[in-house]
């Protein structure tokens, strides 16, 4: 069986030119650029890396970005300061508090005073819902950079059986929700799982988002599988996936590797759901349950 490769930089950069057009559209059409403000708590390495590649590829796409650094010693309080200043700021469309946050800081709380019109990372619980009825607004990153790639790759989802391993509210729950809108039968897989070879064996699409080096091998997949990698692990000798790659490749018929595989995606849909928060903003069409404007408020935001 022939084997494909799914790298994500050529969908990424595909997804972030998109960004950039609809950037200048709507510089065009607000004679203000979209706007992203990213706030970084404390120094984790991991974190500083992410979030310098993120202001890099939205100023690349035209948006006005920027970080706020606070110290590793930043309360709780001070954070929800900073979180509703950028909450009343117009300028800006799209708000991400980067993750983790320093001990002591409930991270919940941070992201539940986001406002869900800003919300740029799609977790506030507003995104969360929306997404889970069906009606999509902001839409967690790596999860809806997935679906772009496997669309983008001609890998039709509905009708197949899908398996995700892992249920974080940031990856597993979101793409079971996305491949579920796509038609896909899913199941869910976690580590009280019985028997996850077994589960996995009856994926056509496994997505595997664990956080275990290497995890997923040959063992768990169903010949011409497509497997979709989303774990980062840091190992002394670099990156490594939750997915044994050399070991699947073997038997599935087309996975993503790591690195250059899922994680060039996310940054791209970053800067494309902050292009489509700025639009809804400024064009009064932002969808959920906090109050909409009043018919003649509308026009007035930008
Ligand atoms: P997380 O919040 O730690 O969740 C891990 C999930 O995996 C949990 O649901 C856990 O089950 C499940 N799990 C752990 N060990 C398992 C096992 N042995 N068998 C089956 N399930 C198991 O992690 P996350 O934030 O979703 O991230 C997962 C991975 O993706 C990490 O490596 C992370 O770095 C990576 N990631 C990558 C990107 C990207 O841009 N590529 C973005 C986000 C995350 P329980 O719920 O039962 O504990």
């Amino acid at each position: 069986m022939t084997f494909r490769v799914l790298e994500g930089t050529s969908a990424a950069a595909e997804l972030r030119a998109e960004a950039a057009r609809e950037a200048a559209a709507f510089l065009a059409a607000f004679s203000r650029p979209p706007g992203l403000r990213v706030i970084l708590a404390g120094d984790d390495p991991g974190s500083a890396v992410y979030v310098r590649s993120k202001e890099k590829a939205a100023r690349e796409a035209g948006f006005a970005a920027e970080t706020l650094r606070l110290p590793g010693s930043a309360t709780e309080s001070e954070l929800l300061g900073r979180v509703s200043e950028a909450n009343r700021d117009p300028s800006i469309d799209g708000l991400l508090v980067q993750m983790p946050l320093p001990a002591g800081i409930d991270a919940r709380k941070i992201l539940d005073a986001v406002d869900p019109a800003k919300d740029v990372d799609g977790f506030h619980p507003v995104n969360a819902g929306l997404l889970q009825q069906g009606r999509p607004h902001l839409v967690p990153c790596t999860p809806a950079g997935i679906m772009e790639l496997l669309r983008r790759s001609d890998i039709d989802v509905a009708g197949k059986r899908a398996v995700v391993v892992g249920r974080s509210d940031i990856v597993g729950k979101p793409m079971a929700a996305l491949l579920l809108a796509a038609n896909a039968t899913v199941t869910m897989a976690h580590s009280r799982t019985r028997d996850l070879p077994a589960i996995c064996r009856e994926a056509e699409i496994l997505v595997v988002a664990i956080g275990r080096p290497r995890f997923v091998t040959a063992e768990f997949v169903r010949p011409g599988a497509v497997v979709v990698d989303v774990g980062i692990n840091r190992l002394e000798g670099g990156l490594a996936g939750d997915v044994d790659f050399e070991s699947v490749r073997a038997v599935a018929s087309a996975a993503t590797p790591v690195p250059r595989g899922v994680g060039p995606l996310t940054v791209a849909m970053l800067l494309k759901n902050t292009v489509r928060a700025a639009n809804a903003r400024a064009r009064n069409l932002t969808p959920g349950l906090w109050p909409p404007p009043l018919p003649a408020e509308r026009g007035k935001n930008n």
